[in-house]
């Protein structure tokens, strides 16, 4: 038990699904994510698409209900659903190197409380199936929690911190997403923001990696060198030209292939000891019909990403110095 762990969250193997949620899950949702399949495709919508659009809306109702049940919660995440308006695309274009656009783009999504930022080519793999998003490049915003409220994780009708720190991230993600998109437009380029916590065409984890924001936890999460997994994204697409941000290795896949933590935190036991083939990947994977029962139960969880020791700041840079030693980075 580590010294943040709170009443709140059940011990490994204590919890058991309620009667209702039980009934709610009518066909299991790893073969919808694609485990066990070798060949890439697209991922299918799923939680946090419309709920008529997947065989777990019902449980998704069941979730965000919970999650809006705890102090403060509906104001949090009413701000992420608050969209600013996206000005017209400006007539004329900047005819600035992609070089010196990307440079500018960074300054202002900072500027603008993203907290990192990086540009990845598209891949028609990182957008859902029935959805189309025709520009070539995707930029990823990262917005970074705030540790001393994400780990009061979970949160409930007593206490509502952590999810709203979860709220509060995505807000900004909306925010610094549209104004980066409008900047863009000011440039004379199209842009489509796409921030949380719903869903939309694309999928921002495979691109943040990819732009170099984290790599890829056990618990399914990105984990980023500067905030671990204490982290949410928001993604921008656009056509103006730009220059990719290299991807980042910092040890944590490794980290992970020996960690245990958030496998023993995870009151559900979904967090997989091994990976796993997903649509064509073999990558970290959580168990979704474990998971998602106890995410729906307790207001969003997210013990498994405060409990993370990279979410640690007194821990982090510790950990970053000793892989780089290990792995000669
Ligand atoms: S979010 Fe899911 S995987 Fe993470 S600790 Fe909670 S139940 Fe486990
Ligand atoms: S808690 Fe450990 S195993 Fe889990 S994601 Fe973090 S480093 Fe990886």
């Amino acid at each position: 038990m580590t010294d943040h762990a709170n009443s709140r969250r059940p011990k490994r193997g204590s919890y058991r699904p309620k009667p209702e949620t039980l009934a709610l899950l009518q066909v299991s949702g790893n073969p919808i994510n694609g485990v066990g399949e070798t060949t890439p495709r697209r991922p299918s919508p799923f939680f946090w698409h419309p709920p008529d659009q997947h065989p777990w809306g019902g449980l998704q109702i069941v979730a965000r209900e919970s999650s809006r049940k705890c102090p403060g919660s509906v104001s949090a995440f009413q701000a992420a659903y608050n969209y600013p308006e996206l000005i017209p695309v400006a007539d004329v274009r900047s005819e600035q190197s992609p070089e010196q656009l990307s440079l500018n783009l960074m300054r202002v999504a900072l500027e603008h409380e993203a907290d990192d930022v990086g540009i990845a080519p598209m891949d028609p793999l990182y957008v859902f199936e029935g959805y189309t998003i025709n520009e070539p490049w995707v930029i990823v915003l990262a917005l970074a929690h705030n540790y001393e409220r994400l780990k009061e994780v979970p949160s409930d009708e007593t206490n509502g911190v952590g999810v709203c720190d979860v709220g509060d991230q995505y807000a900004k993600g909306t925010r610094s997403s549209y104004a980066l998109a409008n900047w863009i437009r000011s440039q004379g380029y199209n842009a489509h923001p796409y921030p949380g916590p719903s869903a939309g065409a694309l999928a921002l984890i495979p691109p943040a990696i990819a732009a170099g924001l984290g790599e890829l936890g056990k618990h399914g999460s990105l984990i980023s060198r500067h905030f671990g997994s204490g982290v949410r994204l928001a993604g921008v697409t656009t056509d103006m030209p730009l220059v990719a941000t290299a991807p980042d290795r910092f040890g944590a896949d490794e980290f992970c292939a020996t960690c245990q933590i958030c496998t023993n935190a995870c009151p559900p036991g979904a967090i997989l000891p091994q990976k796993q083939m997903v649509r064509g990947v073999e990558r970290w994977y959580v168990d979704f019909d474990k998971c998602i029962p106890y995410f729906a139960e307790a207001s969003s969880c997210g013990i498994c990403i405060a409990e993370c020791p990279w979410t640690r700041p007194s821990v982090r840079p510790k950990l970053l110095a000793t892989m780089a030693r290990r792995l000669d980075l």
